[in-house]
């Protein structure tokens, strides 16, 4: 047969169009991606045939390349995956797990309609930062709050909203970067703010301050210096002497605490961090810190503080742009009022739960991971329980580490290569399972499992070494 007559031979994009073979392909994935796809492969075989003098590929074949080609390109991309790194607040793995209550509240305000900002009482308009509003006065202590996206909004919205075109006077220990390239200083060059450094990075003093400050000065900032520390000959300002120095000089005090925690985590066997009571009633006048860090709930900035500056925060039009959504307002509410019996949060509320877990629980759990993944990597593998330790993540006491427990595996013969092949197959599993690596061996601290079952059936899925 000539070349021509081969060519012809191709079936015609409808032929496999109308083809029975396609018919779940097409329920699955719409008819123009299906077409798009068709078009592709019909394209390639007659390329391949031109060249290869061969026979003309079935109908049958050709359908079979589409549906693999559109089932493999389909894979979803955002995953649930299991967080045995031993950072329990990781923000490349989506920081804190929320509590059951909160993930109802969501799912009930996102099925249908809510009084988002509808005020029942008064049938009209209403405010959707009233719903935290009264819970987080009474356990803050503060006057007022607004709500935005993440503490880096809640950060930007006060710095512009008390201080564009003045000055910021801050502590040059304190100008921090946290990951994903939030800089104190350029997001103050962002809010319309100029950066007055005062101090040494070690060490500053009250009257460094007192000379810093202008007539040009409208705000007083202090970063809880959240994923670093400065230690030895070093002097802090404090929150009570911050405040006072801006009292006398008639400028507000605005405290970022990163993580900011409602509780003392002396209790958890953590070190102290300042909580966001302690610095409202030092005498800061706004205070921000992030919803999903340790206070264990959604991505959220949480601005609270005196009536006044919040009130101005509120007028901001950039606030519009910031605000949260309903969902995020219905877990949050959910979050907030478990803190209402603090004496139960070390079970009711996934993050500080995984925080306060003792080593021989985990101990426990990897007890009963280690004998389904033995078996399952076979003589290929070692799995071993070894003593380990977790941190808190999300800048969070960074230099705290937590004793734990963690799987270790190391492949047999040791190899890096069939180490990343191991790393690799628990990244493929279903539901991925992310550990560490640590002097060639990964480590799996299971502090964070909740389900050990449902880690055990992905464990399970793996393939011998
Ligand atoms: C984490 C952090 C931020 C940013 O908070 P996000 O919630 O991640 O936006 C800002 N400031 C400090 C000190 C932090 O630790």
């Amino acid at each position: 047969m000539n070349e021509k007559n081969l060519l012809q031979q191709i079936p015609s994009v409808d032929r496999l169009l109308q083809s029975n073979e396609l018919n779940a392909t097409l329920d699955s994935f719409g008819h123009q991606r299906t077409t798009a796809c068709i078009r592709d492969v019909l394209t390639e075989a007659r390329a391949t045939l031109k060249v290869t003098q061969d026979s003309v590929p079935t109908i049958e074949s050709l359908c079979r390349e589409v549906t693999s080609r559109l089932s493999s390109e389909a894979s979803d991309s955002l995953l649930a995956v299991h967080n045995l790194t031993g950072t329990v607040l990781h923000t490349n793995l989506g920081r804190a797990s929320l509590p059951q209550s909160a993930i109802d509240a969501v799912s009930r305000v996102a099925s249908g309609n809510s009084n988002l900002e509808f005020d029942l009482a008064e049938g009209k308009r209403g405010d959707r930062d009233s719903h935290v509003e009264a819970l987080l006065a009474e356990l803050t202590g503060a006057e007022a709050v607004t709500i935005v996206n993440n503490n880096a909004a809640a950060v930007l919205l006060c710095l512009n909203t008390l201080a564009m075109g003045k000055e910021v006077c801050i502590s040059r220990g304190e100008l921090v970067e946290i990951g994903g390239s939030f800089r104190i200083p350029e997001v103050m060059e962002r809010s319309g703010c100029r950066l007055r450094e005062v101090g040494a990075t070690n060490r500053t003093h009250p009257e460094d301050f007192e000379k810093a400050l202008s007539d040009d000065t409208a705000l007083l900032l202090k970063v809880h210096t959240s994923n670093y520390e400065i230690r030895g000959f070093t002097r802090e300002v404090s929150y009570e002497e911050m405040a006072a120095l801006g009292k006398s000089a008639g400028v507000p005090l605005l405290a970022d605490l990163g993580s900011g925690t409602l509780v003392d985590l002396v209790q958890y066997g953590l070190e102290h961090e300042p909580t966001v009571q302690e610095v409202i009633s030092a005498g800061a006048d706004v205070v921000t810190f992030s919803g999903d860090k340790l206070l264990g709930g959604p991505q959220a900035g949480i601005i609270a503080g005196n009536r006044e500056v919040i009130s101005a925060i509120k007028k901001n039009p950039l606030k519009r742009a910031l605000r949260v959504d309903k969902m995020t307002m219905a877990a949050l509410v959910e979050v907030l009022k478990l803190y209402r019996h603090p004496e139960q949060l070390s079970t009711s509320l996934p993050t500080l739960r995984h925080l306060a877990r003792s080593a021989a629980e985990v101990k426990q759990i990897a007890e009963a991971l280690l004998p389904v993944l033995q078996k399952q990597l076979g003589d290929g593998a070692e799995v071993e329980i070894i003593e380990s330790s977790s941190q808190i993540g999300s800048g969070a006491l960074p230099l705290n580490q937590i004793d734990s427990f963690a799987l270790s595996i190391q492949p047999t013969p040791a190899s890096d290569s069939r180490l990343q092949q191991l790393v690799s197959s628990l990244r493929s599993l279903p539901e991925p399972v992310i550990g560490r690596l640590a002097d060639g061996r990964l480590l799996l601290d299971p502090r964070t499992v909740d389900d050990t079952t449902r880690l055990q059936d992905q464990f399970r899925q793996l393939n011998p070494l």
